[in-house]
């Protein structure tokens, strides 16, 4: 995967994060196989589904395993998402085996992916997905920051 690659799954992201209902910080992932083809997008439904798990990278990911392979690994993937994700988001990616994680803004506060931890790369872990953040980073936080100003 080339520089390019990241930058046109961060953007499918941004996109995926233009479905958020109102409410909802809008945050998207999307979920791409070894040839780089999408397999899953969402948006994070937190307030929509009143279920505190629903953030973009499970929702992709629960749906990626329905059409993907064999059952519940995602070996080979790669997810792409606009935020850096928390600690709940970096354990579900190391327990689906995705091969490597591209996120957009970094998460100074809840980060579990090279900012507050580094879920991910964690040496007692088998599974170690590759990181790429800090793509299209400014259209990232740009999206969160027009949100909360709304919000206001
Ligand atoms: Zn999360």
């Amino acid at each position: 995967m080339t520089p390019q690659d990241d930058e046109r799954m961060i953007r499918a992201a941004l996109d995926a994060a233009a479905a958020a209902s109102d409410a909802d910080v809008p945050v998207g992932a999307v979920l791409f196989d070894a040839d780089g083809v999408e397999l899953a997008r969402a948006a994070n439904a937190r307030e929509a589904s009143g279920d505190p798990t629903a953030h973009a990278e499970i929702l992709a990911l629960r749906a990626a395993a329905r059409i993907h392979g064999d059952g519940w690994r995602l070996e080979g993937t790669t997810l792409a998402v606009t935020l850096e994700p928390c600690t709940m988001c970096a354990g579900a990616l190391v327990l689906a085996r995705v091969k490597r994680v591209v996120f957009g803004a970094w998460e100074p506060k809840t980060g579990a992916v090279g900012s507050l931890w580094d879920v991910v790369r964690d040496r007692r872990l088998t599974h170690r997905p590759e990181v790429r953040g800090g793509v299209l980073e400014d259209e990232c936080a740009g999206l969160l920051e027009s949100f909360f100003q709304d919000q206001r």
